[in-house]
């Protein structure tokens, strides 16, 4: 994924436009004293918001642990880049930890500048008795262009697997009262050469549409993104492409486990899954730290890998996403 702004601000390009050589030290201190002043009023309306989660229901309690240990099985398949023999093991993996759940599949061939790649999208749905969806995803696929370079991807691919997995856990076997749940791992999420508009985000995309067409987007009241959740120093990045209300909604259910240090100390229209649907009007929020390593140093290098990672993290975000489909529940 990536981060946009003025400056062309992409999940891969964020934290290395502020380490870019050309850039003086003044402008990058300017630029990141600009964030950090405009995520200030953004937090000022955010407290207004919280009357929401003051109801006496129990915070939710993942497993970090067993969340951790699916981040350690995943890595340990090595490279998992689209097309590859390791891919065909993950998903087989994924599909075995969801026995007994409704599952489908969203497969089809993408073609992109590297040939043709197939590509599948897996759906878990846990049914709620209230009218809508509400859908969290993340991308199970490794970079391609470092496949030969022994990228694993622990946090960008591995993090975002294992939350997922440990999210159905948390679902399975309990009747929901609230919207139904749909789990998306996705696929073809990092690009085959270079992140532009169509050489990216392969499976969001061919799912946005093929639920545009049978009118599942207009069921969906929120959707969800979790990428590179694992980071041991978690910084989720407040993502402005995102619906102010949803941000502020997780900003609110991080509170209630007191882990707001944890959320939006910097802010950035970022480029990830949920692109596609927020093109289509679907309320989105990507939840994402775009600062792993001190400057995003370990994004997209072979030092993706599990020692950089912690099991509180995965606690924190996967405590605040359970506490949020709470509160979009009582909305
Ligand atoms: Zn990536």
């Amino acid at each position: 994924m990536k981060l946009q702004s003025t400056l062309e601000f992409t999940k891969e390009n964020i934290a290395q436009s502020l380490r870019e050589p050309s850039w003086p030290l003044w402008l990058k201190i300017s630029c990141v004293v600009l964030l950090t002043v405009a995520w200030g009023d953004a937090l000022a309306f955010s407290g207004a918001a919280s009357d929401a989660s003051k109801d006496n229901a129990p915070l939710p309690h993942i497993d970090a642990k067993r969340a951790f240990e699916y981040t350690r099985e995943v890595t340990a398949f090595g490279p998992r880049y689209i097309g590859s023999e390791n891919h065909k093991k993950l998903e087989r993996y994924i599909v075995d930890h969801l026995k007994g759940d409704e599952v489908e599949d969203d497969a089809f061939t993408a073609d992109t500048v590297e040939g043709k790649f197939p590509v599948r999208n897996i759906i878990a749905k846990f049914p709620g008795a209230k009218d809508g969806i509400v859908v969290i995803m993340g991308h199970y696929d490794t970079n391609y262009p470092l496949r030969n370079i022994g990228y694993v991807g622990a946090n960008d691919g591995g993090s975002s697997t294992a939350i997922l997995l440990e999210f159905a856990n948390q679902l399975r076997g309990k009747k929901r009262d609230g919207y139904s749940v749909w789990l998306v791992w996705t696929d073809g999420e990092e690009a085959v050469r270079r992140w532009s508009d169509t050489d990216s985000d392969y499976g969001s995309r061919h799912l946005a549409e093929t639920w545009e067409k049978d009118g599942t987007l207009k069921k969906i009241k929120a959707l969800m993104v979790m990428d590179m959740i694992g980071d041991a120093d978690l910084d989720i990045v407040r993502d402005t492409n995102g619906a102010p209300w949803l941000l502020d909604l997780i900003y609110n259910a991080a509170e209630r486990g007191g882990y707001q240090s944890h959320f939006y100390a910097t802010q950035g229209p970022i480029e990830d899954d949920h692109l596609p649907f927020v093109k289509r009007g679907v309320p989105c929020a990507d939840v994402i730290d775009l600062d792993y390593g001190y400057h995003n140093v370990f994004h997209h290098t072979a030092q993706d890998t599990m020692d950089k990672l912690s099991p509180k993290s995965l606690e924190i975000v996967g405590n605040t996403i359970m506490e949020t489909i709470h509160l979009l529940d009582q909305r």
